[in-house]
């Protein structure tokens, strides 16, 4: 990656962490989810109203470090207004990219994420608000935990 992409991938996170978007309760919400990552104290709460098949508002709520904030306020950004299927297609790109490190050729501010694969514990962090956005979609009532997961 060039130092430029580096430069401006880091901007993502750092613009996402100090201004959030979408953050707080959505009063419309009609799926809720709640996603606990105890390895590094992050918790993200996920409201979503979802119309038919498709997400038509998301907000999340939470607290943490700086990856797993900024993450899940990009996350909202990206889902909102497509269908659970879309969501889940780009929750696997996040994955690939925060696991593998490799970078879709567009660039995409999921990428902005890429650096994370080389801190396997951050990853959990990187992908709390996705799993929990998954779970308020399926109305999965327990809550999200990254334990669960092998990754
Ligand atoms: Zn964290």
């Amino acid at each position: 990656m060039s130092a430029d992409l580096t430069e401006l991938y880091q901007q993502v996170i750092l613009d996402h962490n100090k201004r959030p978007r979408n953050r707080g309760k959505l009063p419309t919400a009609n799926r809720v989810a709640h996603g606990d990552n105890p390895t590094c104290g992050d918790q993200c709460s996920v409201y979503l109203r979802l119309e038919g098949d498709r997400i038509a508002d998301i907000s999340f709520d939470g607290s943490g470090c700086a990856i797993s904030q900024a993450s899940a306020s990009l996350m909202t950004t990206q889902i909102k207004g497509k269908t659970t299927a879309e969501a889940e297609v780009l929750f696997q790109q996040f994955h690939d990219i925060v696991t593998s490190g490799k970078e879709p050729e567009e660039i995409s501010d999921l990428a902005a994420f890429a650096g994370v694969h080389a801190f396997p514990a951050r990853i959990k962090c990187a992908t709390l608000g996705w799993h929990a956005a998954l779970n308020a979609l399926h109305g999965d009532a327990s809550p999200a935990t990254t334990e669960s997961h092998t990754d």
